[in-house]
């Protein structure tokens, strides 16, 4: 048996064709489970022989939800159990009326970054296709049973466990399910990769990826304190890195976003906050300034929320827009960096 929501159209269409069943019936097997949101297996306008296929083949099993936590700012933190009995988080960010979700790529990481408890955890294995789309349905599943007026999930961002670009393919599979017009039909521009700086994976970006934003967790632009918060950085440097993201295409009114966590004492002064400045003016930048979100046993602390908005205040002076992204979901350890799956 292999996952539906590990096919995307193109695969689905070549698995029937293999099969010497009519290739029609993969945009009608999207229709009716991505559009029209089926979770039973389709049972009209497909030939007996595609409907048998399926039945034989195919199975609709979805991550099971082993934990929900529900934030008093309205976040909710799913834990998921996969197959193999692993484990992963999945968060749910309340946005007004809407949602954005914050998938997972990995069961853990192996990018090991100082500052995030899920580096701590190791990285255990990546997921598959099915298993990231299978966050994003069985958490729409959820928001419909229990939230039923206020259920939209509007935006994706690639900011759970793991590193997506150290997942290339899975991951580039899910974004396809996610744009594909008979699935769910996303908007390129609401979907965010946010990547730690994972050169192998950006080298292939520009040719393979869609054209989905992206986001690099930069931290520090002096490399010695970027080393030590991200560590593959020492073979990966950041000037590589941002050199490779300025060479995406991008539609006209695209920017980068660079995400600049903010340490109490470590990455926090005036001199750091010049130093990105300098790096980033004359780009079509945006910088998200993320506070510290502490968790047991970390070795930062978090900054007054004046020392972030000098920062702000500083980037001003080289024309580098910015906003402070103040934390949600901290109370049950949802917010960035705080997932943990083990
Ligand atoms: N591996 C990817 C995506 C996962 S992390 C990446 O590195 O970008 C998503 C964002 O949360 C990254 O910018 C990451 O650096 C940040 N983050 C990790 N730990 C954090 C913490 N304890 N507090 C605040 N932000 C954190």
């Amino acid at each position: 048996m292999r996952s539906f929501y590990g096919f995307t159209l193109e695969g689905l269409r070549m698995a029937l064709t293999q099969a010497g069943l009519a290739p029609i019936g993969a945009a009608r097997l999207f229709n009716w489970h991505y559009k029209h949101k089926h979770t039973e297996a389709c049972t009209t306008d497909l030939a007996q022989a595609t409907i048998q296929f399926v039945k034989d083949h195919i199975s609709f099993d979805l991550p099971q939800i082993e934990q929900v936590q529900e934030s008093d700012d309205r976040t909710v933190k799913f834990l998921f159990r996969l197959a193999d009995g692993k484990k992963v988080e999945t968060v749910l960010i309340p946005s007004f009326k809407k949602y954005g979700i914050c998938l997972s790529s990995q069961v853990g990481c192996a990018m090991k970054c100082s500052f995030c408890h899920t580096g701590l955890q190791g990285l255990e294995r990546h997921l598959e296709t099915s298993e990231i789309v299978g966050q994003y349905l069985a958490a729409q599943g959820w928001l419909n049973e229990h939230r039923p007026s206020n259920n939209r999930i509007a935006t994706i961002v690639f900011m759970g466990q793991g590193e997506p670009l150290h997942n290339f393919d899975a991951v580039k599979g899910a974004i396809e399910i996610f744009l594909s017009q008979y699935g769910l039909s996303l908007a390129a521009d609401k979907i965010t990769i946010s990547t730690a700086g994972f050169l192998p994976g950006l080298k292939r970006w520009k040719d393979e990826m869609p054209d989905v934003n992206i986001a690099l967790s930069l931290h520090s632009t002096i490399t010695e304190k970027r080393n030590k918060l991200i560590p593959i950085n020492a073979k990966y440097p950041f000037q590589e890195i941002i050199a490779l993201v300025d060479e995406l295409p991008k539609k006209s009114k695209a920017v980068v976003i660079y995400e600049y966590l903010v340490t109490k004492g470590f990455n926090d002064s005036e001199a750091d906050a010049r130093h990105l400045g300098e790096t980033l003016k004359g780009k079509r930048a945006f910088v998200n300034l993320i506070p510290f979100n502490p968790f047991p046993g970390a070795d930062y602390e978090r900054p007054e929320r004046s020392g972030v908005d000098a920062i702000k205040k500083i980037l001003e002076d080289y024309g580098v827009p910015s906003l402070v992204r103040y934390t949600k979901g901290s109370d049950i350890l949802a917010a960035c960096g705080q997932l943990n799956s083990r």
